[in-house]
């Protein structure tokens, strides 16, 4: 992982990060930095989120703003991670994309307006909803063993 320093990034600070593209282009790793900022696509099935089936909260790869949890994604085979639904109503933010011949909605960090990927409305219930995500955008932290096991059902003795 680069560990470049990046001061905006916080799991927990929701204020809006507004940064000139030269500022983000010195601190994001160049793969992170060309989705987000530059609004590119990772090619299908390379991620390592794809198939993941851990418990616990995918955040903003360059800003660390909470987006989605592990139990609103589903196995949608178009080869990128996959979410029905978005952690909070203000988590990400929608756009309308008419580039490449072709209606859609991007979709992008509601704290840092980092392009994120799509979504679409050919998802599962309960939204209805498809939020095809670039996996290099996207930071992982998995649950922890406490919250396991809260989650856990209470044995019956
Ligand atoms: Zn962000």
């Amino acid at each position: 992982m680069n560990e470049k320093k990046n001061p905006v990034y916080s799991n927990t600070d929701t204020s809006a990060v507004k940064m000139s593209e030269e500022e983000w282009k010195k601190i994001l790793p160049q793969d992170v930095y060309y989705i987000a900022r530059m609004k590119g696509t990772e090619r299908p099935w390379t991620s390592k989120f794809e198939t993941l089936k851990d418990k616990g909260t995918y955040y903003c790869a360059a800003c660390g703003n909470a987006l989605f949890q592990s139990d609103t994604k589903f196995e949608s085979g178009c080869g990128w991670p996959s979410f029905y639904e978005p952690i909070s109503k203000t988590s990400v933010i929608y756009t309308p994309d008419n580039t490449h011949g072709m209606k859609r909605t991007e979709v992008q960090c509601g704290r840092c307006e980092a392009h994120l990927g799509h979504v679409f409305d050919d998802g599962p219930p309960p939204t209805g909803l498809r939020y095809c995500i670039n996996g290099v955008v996207l930071d992982f932290e998995k649950a922890k063993e406490i919250e396991k096991k809260f989650n856990e059902k209470p044995k019956e003795n």
